[in-house]
């Protein structure tokens, strides 16, 4: 990585894939044009198995940073939306979270329990190589922080390593920014961030949810709980005197917040007008179908944590990997505590101009990309390269 790949926005992606077809015979390359988007990348590899894409949103901050998510998507056409969405969200969240990075993401199209193999994630990490520094990749649903450790023997550009330098699983990063988002709601809801005697209900107990329930524990908060796995659903809820709620019913229970940690676009027409929270702040992305639903959201008078600010916990985490002195986990612990602040800013811009708390954060993402506020000045450290 040097500075030269800070500078140019657009690459020379033609050169970099004759370099990497030299590479290897079954490993290809094709860009894919997609307006507003800099470079989208279809990656196949026939021996590995692979079929994956890549997607760059924005480098005007800084390399683009992004997980990679693994999913037995129906079509190719769905993988490619999923990838454009995600990649640009991860545009906003750098830009809001000040890391000094750009969007990016990467969707494998596999089931990440039948069909993810060794030689499938190191074919993917050869591209990812190839691509020599604009996207740096990390774990994401489907992909796990082994299997980026295996993506890491092919290239260097992969953050959320098991290694002694490196800063592991961003769930708890998450967990932490995402229940800092909830009491930033509570404040603005009713006055005061306590979580004592608050409802809060949690759809998902994975890497972050679990965390979260934990959190909002000790907070004195109520728990209700849903997971689609069933034994982890029943021995968290024992643990935290938690009701269990079916996970068709769990956004739609009477509690002072809603905190979805599973799926994206669970806020649609068939949801919003059912919802009975006072406010929804969790750790999902991608929590609206459509931007214009963040709009409905304003009309119901539910206040939303935008996604994209709320959960840029694990991205503070991550992120602090790459700083020129190491990975030091109390620089993102810090960081991530201040989710609050910029949630209780977004809110108050959001009420001021009457506008969607949705808009009001995609507003300062663009103004802060478009003045280049919080651009990356020195290129990132890859501190694990020599382990
Ligand atoms: P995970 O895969 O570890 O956990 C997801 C959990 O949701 C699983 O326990 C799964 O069984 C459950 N689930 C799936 N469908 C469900 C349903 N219909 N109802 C109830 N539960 C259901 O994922 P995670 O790492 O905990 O991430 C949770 C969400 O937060 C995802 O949307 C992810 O994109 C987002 N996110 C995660 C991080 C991170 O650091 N892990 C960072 C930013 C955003």
């Amino acid at each position: 990585m040097n500075t030269q790949i800070l500078e140019k926005k657009v690459d020379s992606s033609k050169k970099i894939l004759k370099e990497l077809v030299e590479h290897s015979s079954t490993l290809q390359l094709e860009r894919l044009d997609v307006p507003g988007y800099e470079q989208v990348v279809k990656v196949t590899d026939s021996k590995a198995g692979l079929q994956a894409i890549i997607a760059i949103h924005d480098t005007t901050l800084g390399p683009a940073l992004g997980g990679i998510r693994i999913q037995p998507y129906a079509t190719f056409k769905d993988a490619l939306q999923d990838a454009l969405r995600l990649s640009q969200g991860m545009t906003y969240k750098s830009a809001v979270t000040d890391v000094g990075f750009g969007g990016g993401k990467s969707v494998i199209i596999a089931d990440p329990k039948k069909q993810k193999t060794p030689e499938m994630l190191q074919a993917f990490g050869r591209a990812v190589d190839a691509l020599v520094g604009r996207y740096i990749c990390a774990e994401d649903v489907g992909c796990t922080v082994d299997d980026v450790k295996i993506v890491h023997s092919t290239t260097k550009y992969v953050v959320g390593l098991p290694f002694s330098q490196s800063s592991g699983d961003p769930g708890p990063f998450t967990a932490w920014g995402t229940f800092r988002g909830i009491q930033a709601s509570l404040k603005k809801i009713f006055g005061s961030d306590s979580l004592e005697g608050r409802t809060i209900a949690i759809q998902g107990l994975g890497n972050v949810g679990m965390n979260l329930a934990d959190f909002c524990f000790w907070a004195g908060a109520k728990l209700l709980l849903s997971d689609i796995d069933r034994v982890k659903l029943e021995k968290t809820a024992a643990k935290y005197g938690a009701k269990i709620v079916a996970p068709e019913e769990i956004l739609f229970q009477e509690c002072d917040i809603l905190a979805p940690c599973a799926l994206g676009a669970i806020l649609n027409d068939q949801t919003i007008p059912k919802l009975r929270c006072k406010g929804v702040a969790g750790s999902a992305n991608n929590q609206l179908l459509k931007d214009e639903h963040a709009n409905l959201m304003q009309a119901r008078g539910i206040l939303y944590a935008p996604d994209f600010v709320i959960n840029a916990g694990g991205l503070l985490n991550v992120s602090a990997e790459l700083a020129e002195e190491g990975y030091i986990p109390a620089h993102p612990r810090q960081k991530t505590h201040r989710i609050y602040d910029t949630l209780i800013a977004i809110y108050e811009i959001a009420e001021r101009n009457r506008e969607s708390t949705h808009s009001a954060a995609l507003a300062l993402a663009d103004y802060r990309i478009k003045y280049g506020i919080g651009k990356r000045v020195t290129p990132p450290t890859f501190h694990t390269v020599d382990l």
